[in-house]
């Protein structure tokens, strides 16, 4: 009998009523029942190519897929037969047989869904020993380092780039044996638009594609008795460190964080929400500024640094769009090199800023020619969450048992504004929390924007402050930036400020973040339980505005002067540059 939407189905001889839109793989998958995937990936790439998920279904005459076979009622499913067994087998050493088993040395030992089935799967030779290709590794990029002698093949690196980002700089290309992964012609990432947002990187099952590791420069310097090191953290770092210590996803850790990287031998920790709520400082007041004196609107934010790249490659026509400010962890960079080393009395030269951010497009930005004041650069180096994951491991501390302590002062306390900026829809919640006081001149306590939060591609919200209407937009990802953007191109939509995260879900689920593999993204929503670490966090403090922060209030009585000064400017804003398509 078949409900209005669910249909009745048996697998392994087990009665189940399931949705009618759904694949074998999720039904089974939800009765507690595993399939192996490879190229299977939630919201990402569904192909059915890689043959990993192979099971019987009654009456047909080949195994099937089961991430790509539909439901239907009176479907009845094996999952587990001989047959089956011995085919996931076979498919799982032919792609052994071409791959370099490094694993002692690959950065995703124990993290490798490749590693992870052989060892499910019972393989214990290597039957098809023969020929294998060879690959140049491709390591040019700042931020990525492809090396396709351990590529599989899977292709969802290829989606998640082309599908999810619109971005399409990564392909397979020839034929057959020789099939890769690769560029146009061959170019190393670094020599085509890729924005370095490193969505392939948590797409791919092994390590075949890696962040650029700068853990070796960050060691160096903390030996260096001549530098001082100070580490900043972004909001987002928190909300997933913990899962790389076998922490639920989710978990905030920011006691035990700031407590690990000390434990590094590092000199100072701040905490990268005082950047952001000095980005809201300078952000908001141009916003008004563009409303209140007919500048360019929409304003659109600049904080994302794979958003900013898309946008000098796809939408020239946008840049004057794009607020002048500096991501927060350039701004708080270039603090910590003027402000902080004056009342320090330290040389900025010996200062090395080491960022630790959920991105590995941080790791191109900090590179940028314009990212640095009177010679000093902003940020020196910039390590992902991951990287910082290695550290603390390599140091030999036990990071769940470490007691919680705070960020170094000044700087100690930063807003709840700022901790919001890691989740899709934070930075437009932080900005209109001052923006609202700033233009009714009250301390406004209701301050929950709820109609820009969760996870929707785009959010679009019209905010009435006062008498002033602010109508707001805000997307995740590439392709739903695209979208925006070329509706407001086609003249189909109008906003006054929008919200632009490179990465969907926003930096809590940056290219960076710990990788997730695809059988828990498939019953965990990884997006709203990081940001969930996030909101909690942001309720919970005294100051939930970034106005309201006294090291800001302070920082711009000392030095700074007001929001959009000459000095605000030379320190914390910058330009952008169009670039070619291809
Ligand atoms: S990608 Fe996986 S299987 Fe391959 S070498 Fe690395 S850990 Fe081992
Ligand atoms: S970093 Fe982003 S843009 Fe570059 S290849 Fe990967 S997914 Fe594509
Ligand atoms: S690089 Fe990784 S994600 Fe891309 S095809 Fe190869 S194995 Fe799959």
């Amino acid at each position: 009998m078949t409900d209005m939407e669910n249909v009745n189905i048996k697998i392994n001889g087990q009665s189940m009523s399931v949705p009618a839109d759904y694949t074998i793989l999720q039904a089974a998958r939800e009765a507690g029942i595993n399939i192996p995937t490879l190229c299977y990936l939630k919201d990402v790439s569904q192909t059915g190519s890689c043959r990993m998920c192979v099971v019987e279904v009654k009456g047909a005459r080949n195994l099937q897929a089961a991430c790509v076979y539909p439901v239907s009622e009176g479907l009845e499913v094996m999952t587990n037969t001989a047959k089956v067994r011995a085919s996931r087998k076979t498919t799982l050493e032919l792609l052994l047989s071409n791959h370099d088993r490094k694993c002692l040395t690959c950065v995703r030992n124990r993290n490798c869904e490749l590693q992870a089935l052989s060892d499910e799967l019972g393989v214990t030779d290597i039957t098809y020993e023969g020929y294998r290709t060879e690959h140049e590794i491709d390591e040019v990029s700042p931020s990525i380092i492809r090396d396709n002698n351990k590529c599989i093949l899977c292709r969802r690196c290829v989606s998640a780039c082309k599908n999810i980002q619109t971005v399409a700089v990564i392909d397979a290309t020839e034929r057959g044996f020789n099939t890769k992964i690769s560029s146009p012609f061959n170019k190393s990432l670094a020599e085509v638009p890729c924005v370095n947002c490193g969505q392939c990187i948590v797409a791919c099952p092994v390590g075949a594609l890696r962040e650029k590791d700068n853990t070796d420069l960050v060691w160096d310097a903390i030996a260096d008795p001549d530098k001082v090191v100070v580490i900043q953290t972004a909001p987002a770092v928190r909300a997933a460190l913990g899962e790389e210590f076998g922490l639920p996803i989710g978990t905030a850790v920011t006691g035990k964080m700031v407590s690990a990287i000390k434990g590094l031998g590092v000199d100072y920790v701040f905490d990268t929400d005082t950047g952001a709520d000095l980005t809201i400082m300078e952000e908001g007041t141009e916003l008004l500024e563009r409303i209140q004196n007919g500048g360019k609107l929409p304003m659109i934010t600049s904080c994302s640094p794979g958003w900013i790249k898309f946008c000098e490659h796809n939408f020239p026509d946008f840049i004057d769009n794009l607020s002048s400010c500096k991501s927060p962890h350039q701004m708080f960079g270039a603090v910590l090199k003027t402000y902080w080393a004056e009342k320090q009395g330290i040389d900025p030269k010996n200062i090395v800023n080491v960022s630790v951010m959920p991105c590995v497009a941080k790791k191109f930005e900090c590179g940028r020619d314009e990212m640095e004041v009177n010679g000093n650069r902003d940020v020196d180096i910039v390590i992902s969450t991951r990287e910082l994951a290695r550290m603390i491991k390599q140091s030999g501390l036990q990071f769940n048992e470490l007691p919680e302590i705070k960020f170094d002062t000044p700087f100690e306390e930063a807003s709840g504004a700022g901790v919001i900026f890691g989740a899709t829809g934070g930075v437009m919640e932080a900005a209109l929390r001052t923006v609202a006081d700033i233009l009714t001149g009250e301390d406004l306590e209701n301050i929950d924007y709820h109609q820009v939060r969760g996870i929707d591609g785009i959010k679009e919200a019209t905010v009435k402050i006062g008498d002033k209407e602010i109508r707001a937009a805000i997307a995740h990802g590439l392709g739903n930036a695209r979208k925006l953007l070329d509706s407001i191109r086609e003249g189909k939509a109008n906003y006054d400020f929008i919200e632009i995260m490179a990465c969907p879900g926003g930096c809590v689920t940056g290219g960076g973040q710990p990788i997730v593999p695809a059988r828990v993204q498939m019953v965990t929503n990884v997006k709203s339980e990081r940001a969930k670490a996030l909101y909690s966090e942001d309720e919970k403090l005294a100051i939930r505005k970034s106005h309201k922060n006294p090291d800001i209030v302070k920082l711009y009585d000392e030095y700074l002067e007001k929001p959009g000064s000459h000095k605000a400017h030379e320190l914390l804003h910058t330009h952008y540059t169009a670039r070619p398509k291809f």
